[in-house]
């Protein structure tokens, strides 16, 4: 058998049944055609060439304005970007934002994994760590002692969704994981200080970049915590990040192609009208979704509170006797991709990426195709 081929008794899903496009990934999410033929239309002018000058420079500049406008930025607030995705920026964060001590409400992998930088750091006292089983939902608290507060907007891993609400009086700082919310789920930024997001997932660019949007405090907390006798890697300083981002350019050599991706899917959104109508897009996706898990008897939505639902990564469990395997490697056979459930969860389960780029019509069919599966498997 050849990975990724079907093999002879590989289920067939009629065509009239099958989605648009079949890339349903929770991240890297799906790219619009459209995307890739501005990445094609810059090819001999603006890939390969120099992130010093000006063509590279205003794609930076364009990626900023974009971000500010579509999340409704208030004044004062700035994008701040550098290499190495969101994960580089828990490092960041850890070693240039953090002054003693972090809260992080924890209900996934996400969450945990910014828990255990700052208890790994040296430097920083041990975290409050806030937290909860998957599928459920933690919320920070206000807490002496605490000077930042961690928390994922949406929990990629288990399919979450979390208020965003300031936490914790003026001294401290709230940092919020929208790395797969920014852009889908309504916000409102004055209630943060840090809102930052890699863009391979709602934004639907390919992997690479942090972006950070910062408040005025979390720029005056990283020039402190700069100023004190801590040891900040170069690449990991948020001071450096912002000096370089200020100019519209990043400390080392960024992915050109993810941010000409970024700016394509920027415009549409804007475009199309903006956060609100993301929102609603990915919300229509969302009620397909959950509505047909409730009407299957042996599907059931993950996550139980209807509220905490997320509205871009849908986590669906299957009943023991549908191998959800089974049903995934048939799936991918007919070009459905990547609705897998996050590894370490273990679960029977499909995970479905409803960001804007995906149609709600595609969810429609992605759900009559896995009807047609677990009939053919039974
Ligand atoms: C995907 C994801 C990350 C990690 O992003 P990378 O760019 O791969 O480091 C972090 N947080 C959340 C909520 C995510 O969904």
């Amino acid at each position: 058998m050849i990975p990724g081929m079907p093999t002879s008794d590989a289920i067939t899903i009629p065509p009239h049944l099958l989605p648009a496009d079949g890339r349903f990934g929770s991240g890297p999410s799906k790219v619009r055609p459209a995307q890739v033929d501005m990445l094609a239309a810059l090819g001999r002018t603006v890939l390969g060439t120099s992130h010093r000058q000006a063509p590279v420079r205003r794609l930076v500049a364009r990626a900023k304005e974009g971000l500010l406008d579509l999340l409704g930025a208030p004044a004062g607030y700035e994008v701040v970007l550098g290499n190495g995705g969101s994960t580089t920026f828990w490092d960041v964060a850890t070693c240039s934002l953090v002054a003693r001590r972090a809260q992080h409400a924890t209900f996934g992998e996400f969450g945990a994994k910014f828990a255990a930088a700052t208890r790994a750091a040296p430097f920083l006292d041990e975290p409050d760590v806030r937290e909860v089983p998957p599928g459920r939902l933690a919320l920070p608290e206000a807490t002496d002692g605490v000077d930042t507060y961690a928390w994922p907007q949406n929990e990629t891993s288990t399919g979450v969704v979390a208020p965003v609400r300031r936490v914790g009086g003026d001294a401290a700082l709230v940092v919020v994981d929208a790395t797969s919310a920014a852009g889908a789920v309504p916000v409102d930024l004055a209630e943060t200080d840090v809102y930052y997001l890699a863009p391979q997932k709602v934004l639907a660019s390919d992997g690479g970049l942090w972006f950070a949007v910062v408040s005025p405090s979390a720029v005056e907390r990283a020039a402190t915590v700069a100023a004190s006798d801590r040891w900040i890697p170069e690449s990991l300083s948020f001071t450096t990040a912002l000096a370089n981002s200020r100019l519209d350019q990043t400390l080392n050599t960024p992915a050109i192609a993810t941010l000409v991706l970024l700016v394509e899917q920027l415009d549409w959104l804007r475009e199309a009208g903006g956060l609100e109508w993301a929102a609603a897009r990915s919300a229509a996706s969302a009620r397909v979704l959950y509505s047909w898990a409730q009407s299957r008897e042996w599907a059931t939505p993950f996550v139980a509170e209807e509220a905490l639902r997320s509205p871009v990564v849908g986590t669906i469990d299957l009943d023991d006797a549908v191998d959800a395997r089974a049903v995934i490697a048939a799936l991918r056979d007919n070009g459905i991709v990547d609705v897998d459930p996050y590894r370490k969860l273990g679960r029977n389960q499909l995970r479905v990426g409803m960001y804007p780029a995906v149609d709600p019509a595609d969810v429609e069919a992605l759900t009559a195709c896995v009807d047609h599966v677990v009939e053919r498997l039974a």
